[in-house]
């Protein structure tokens, strides 16, 4: 024996990692942990940065500044809410104290951090920092027993176990165009000392929304370029997607479609210049962010020859999360689930554990129903098909929609030209109106979602939404009565 001895060692201390190392230790497993955030320096831990992606430039941090948004918009004379309810107040005399707080957001989120660790040290997992990797890639062959070494500033520690779980996680990926070393990403957004004063946010997924939106929010002029004619182009309901078009152009960020980056460029006053493939030019933007996608991390892992890795890089998993290595499982944003959130991989992590160690064979994460939640302004909840997805796994005949728009009681005092609407929509399938799908944009949103989301999971029909008696006033009760 060469290393210390595991049953299991988890490379990645993120929410799926971190999930999976402490129940397998509540089973009695021998677990270590290698996380790339945990770093020690002569024995003693250093640093920021163990929990993964959520807890560190993702989830945790972006909630608190969509929450720091969140007020901005309920005082802002753009959305005019706090106008519309008789408050009276002067802008002028109105600060944000951006670096204030990044410093409070980055010592939440060390705290945080330091919970991940303290976590699974209670568990009695053993924890390593620093860069791990497969001693060797094997040839094909399935060695009985693995080996990982870890770098850890200059230092190589070699580690053996029955078994490893790859939970490595992905970065932000960049376009392949000139120019992205001049670019943030969502990573260097969490950087940030001084609020930009004019941002370019290129993308249309989850990030480039989310990011675009809070930066506006905060009062940056933001302009989110995006090459088709919607954001959210891919896995959301069209008519959550016009809603939030329609919010966004009343009072979002400029929005500029059908716009495909060609390259960045510095102007001699540092600031950037954006150019579109068609070669429009648009400048003077102290930051230009990148969110157009992440990649996987697990080729970074000197994988053994045997793992299958799709043509992104993602880890080829089945539904019980193996890899085509035995013994060698993976879990998360690096592999083929399809799925990079955060609750994912919680709960993937605890099935694996539940089945490698807890007596459950059959134990594995089912991934139908799978509830998410765009921090956009306004936000936006879906769980289940979106309603082309129900028209062509059920045909047209078969699918019935209900859906609504209204402007909620808390504009009811916004002159008609701020009015923020609210959507929600439930696709279901007849004869039984089962509820396949259940799409929601408007404030509140992203808190209505998960009750609502238990139920579809169920099984629920319209009927049994009928018979749930409403609850009023609220946005939610819609959803119970529609007519
Ligand atoms: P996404 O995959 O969600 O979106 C990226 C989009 O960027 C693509 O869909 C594409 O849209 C566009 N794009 C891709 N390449 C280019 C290019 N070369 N030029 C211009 N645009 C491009 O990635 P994100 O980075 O936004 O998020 C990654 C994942 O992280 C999400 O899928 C989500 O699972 C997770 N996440 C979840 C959050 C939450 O739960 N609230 C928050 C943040 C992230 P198009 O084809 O329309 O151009």
């Amino acid at each position: 024996m060469n290393g210390k001895r595991y049953d299991v060692i988890v490379v990645g201390g993120g929410s799926g990692g971190s999930a999976f190392c402490k129940r397998a230790a509540g089973y009695g497993a021998r677990v270590a942990i290698i996380d790339r955030g945990v770093k020690y320096v002569d024995g003693v831990r250093v640093g920021a940065g163990a929990g993964g992606t959520c807890v560190n430039v993702g989830c945790v941090p972006k909630k608190l500044m969509f929450n720091a948004a969140a007020v901005k918009e309920a005082i802002s004379p753009e959305t005019g809410v706090a106008e519309g309810y008789g408050w009276t107040i002067p802008m002028d005399s109105v600060s944000f104290n951006w670096a204030g707080l990044k410093k409070k957001r980055d010592a939440y989120v060390q705290r945080l951090s330091d919970g991940y660790v303290n976590g699974w040290k209670k568990a009695g997992v053993d924890v390593y920092g620093g860069a791990a990797r497969f001693a060797d890639r094997g040839n094909g062959e399935t060695p009985s027993i693995k080996t990982i070494e870890i770098e850890n500033d200059g230092s190589l520690e070699v580690l053996e176990a029955d078994r490893v779980v790859i939970a490595c996680g992905g970065k932000p990926s960049l376009p392949p165009i000139p120019g992205t070393e001049l670019c943030i990403t969502s990573d260097g957004f969490f950087d940030l000392e001084v609020q930009p004063k004019k941002v370019a946010v290129v993308g249309a997924g989850y990030i480039a929304v989310e990011m675009a939106g809070i930066l506006h929010a905060l009062g940056s002029e933001t302009h989110l370029f995006f090459r088709g004619a919607t954001v959210l182009r891919h896995g959301f309901d069209p008519f959550v997607v016009t809603q939030l078009m329609e919010a966004m152009r009343s009072h979002g960020p400029a929005l500029h479609a059908n716009s495909t980056p060609a390259s960045v460029s510095a102007a001699p006053d540092g600031t950037k210049t954006l150019t579109l493939a068609d070669g429009s030019e648009f400048g003077g933007f102290d930051v230009v962010l990148m969110a157009t996608g992440r990649d996987p991390l697990g080729s970074s892992l000197n994988l053994p020859a045997s793992i299958s890795l799709d043509n992104k890089g993602y880890v080829v998993v089945d539904e019980y999360e193996n890899t085509t290595e035995k013994n060698v499982c993976a879990l998360g944003d690096a592999t083929t689930s399809g799925y990079e959130l955060t609750p994912v991989a919680i709960a993937a992590g605890r099935r694996l554990a539940d089945r490698l160690f807890g007596g459950e064979p059959r134990a594995r994460i089912e991934y139908k129903d799978v509830a998410t939640v765009v921090f956009s302004h306004p936000p936006i909840g879906t769980v289940g098909l979106t309603e082309p997805e129900a028209r062509q796994k059920f045909g047209d005949a078969n699918v019935a929609v209900k859906q609504s728009a209204f402007g909620s009681m808390l504009f009811a005092f916004n002159d008609p030209d701020h009015k923020v609407k609210t959507g929600l929509k439930l696709v279901t399938v007849l004869p039984t109106e089962t509820v396949v799908g259940l799409h929601c944009i408007g404030p509140f949103s992203d808190e209505m979602l998960q009750g609502f989301a238990i139920a579809v999971r169920m099984g629920a029909t319209r009927r049994d939404f009928e018979a749930s008696v409403a609850i009023h006033p609220t946005i939610a009760e819609e959803f119970v009565t529609f007519g």
